[in-house]
């Protein structure tokens, strides 16, 4: 769950980290209300979900009350790299020194996180660990331990910022690793982390990727959840409940179980296919579940045949056959389908699948052969 700048700038201040006071605003007129509340100048600063705003003519300074009207009126309705902005940030402007860079993100393979901070902030990061390597800081840290005020004394050193930085740095560095860890978050990122004339540090910008699966344990996420931004497809199975991922290709892929939905994605690839998307329709395959994967399925127009892969295992063949028929009933669709149906009861799905079985609805015995049948059904055109 990825955050907007403001979102990502509240969440930072519930775990103590200076930001600029802001309001964000939809028009013009709110924008112009906001900057005279705060006070000039201010920074208009479009909101979307994607790097290189700046660049883009999407943070614009503003000393007086025409240019924030100037400068709101040219950013909202602004097309930044696909993204249409439709919120601008209206912030208290810094006066800059210094412009650092610092995250925190899961490092998967050494089973730790890892924080990276660089004095040389502001630019974007990836070109910084090209071009300078040594310029990155990093530190990984076992979760057990979190992050002391030692190790983080260490690591602002070797980052080598302004001696006048170190104090608010580690205060910083520790609240975005407990925003981090006790947030749920996959990624927390400041950059730049400035250090302002007077000796102060704070963040003037913001990248906060939640984990979707711990808003169960931060009921205020849903209001993060509500302005997710979500390829249409993906829109409509997760108003179904459905665990759907949009890809690229052009055959359809309905299976059970996480595992097996990934494997049913590579297998097409395998075959020399292309899957249309990732899409788990968990333990309860009854037809409301199958008629609304088909019909997420079917909406999407690169789709040129569907696998529907079913393991029975709790989920018996039977009910699960009984909900595919059902189901057929009720979408109409018009691309070959192909089924592969194993595990629990799967001699009594295949025979209530039997009597329905044509050109445009087969059944395989294998996974590998259902592959080959659904991505040579997808026909040869790319
Ligand atoms: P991004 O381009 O999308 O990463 O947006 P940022 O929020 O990081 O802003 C980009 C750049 O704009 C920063 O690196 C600063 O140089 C500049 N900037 C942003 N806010 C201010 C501000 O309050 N004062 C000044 N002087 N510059 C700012
Ligand atoms: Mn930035």
């Amino acid at each position: 769950m990825d955050l907007y700048e403001y979102q990502g700038k509240q969440f930072f201040a519930t775990y103590g980290i200076p930001v600029s006071p802001g309001e964000a605003v939809r028009t013009v007129d709110e924008a112009v209300a906001a900057a005279e509340r705060i006070g000039y100048p201010v920074v208009v600063k479009a909101q979307v979900q994607v790097g290189g705003r700046g660049k883009a003519g999407g943070i614009k300074l503003a000393d007086d009350v025409h240019q924030v009207r100037t400068h709101s009126e040219a950013i909202l309705g602004m097309d930044i790299k696909g993204h249409t902005v439709e919120v601008v940030w209206i912030e208290l402007a810094s006066d800059i020194a210094e412009e650092y860079y610092a995250s925190f993100t899961l490092d998967r393979s050494a089973k730790q996180h890892l924080g990276m901070l660089s004095a040389q902030g502001g630019v974007e990061i990836e070109a910084v660990a090209e071009s300078d390597p040594d310029a990155l800081a990093k530190i990984w840290i076992d979760p057990v331990d979190g992050l002391t005020e030692e190790a983080a004394r260490a690591w602002v050193a070797a980052a080598k910022l302004n001696p006048d930085a170190t104090e608010g740095t580690v205060d910083i560095l520790r609240k975005l690793y407990t925003a981090y860890t006790e947030g749920d978050a996959d990624l927390t990122e400041i950059n730049p982390l400035i250090l302002t004339p007077t000796g102060a540090v704070h963040a003037l910008d913001a990248k906060v990727t939640l984990d979707g699966n711990s808003v169960f344990r931060h009921p205020d996420y849903e209001q993060y959840e509500a302005t997710q931004v979500r390829d249409e497809r993906e829109q409509a199975a997760h108003e179904k409940g459905l665990q759907y991922v949009g890809l690229e290709g052009y055959v359809g892929v309905i299976a059970n179980g996480a595992g097996l939905a990934m494997s049913t994605v590579d297998i097409v690839n395998q075959v020399g296919g292309k899957p249309a998307n990732f899409l788990d329709i968990g333990g309860g395959a009854n037809a409301d579940v199958m008629a609304g994967a088909l019909e997420v399925i079917t909406n999407d127009p690169n789709v040129r045949s569907i696998f529907i892969n079913i393991f029975g295992g709790i989920t018996k063949g039977d009910e699960v056959a009984n909900g595919i028929v059902t189901a057929l009933g009720r979408v109409d669709i018009t691309v070959p389908i192909v089924i592969r149906l194993d595990g629990t009861n799967a001699d009594a799905g295949r025979a209530i699948l039997e009597p329905h079985l044509s050109a445009k609805l087969q059944l395989a015995p294998t996974m590998v052969e259902a592959a080959e049948a659904v991505v040579a059904a997808a026909g040869a055109r790319s």
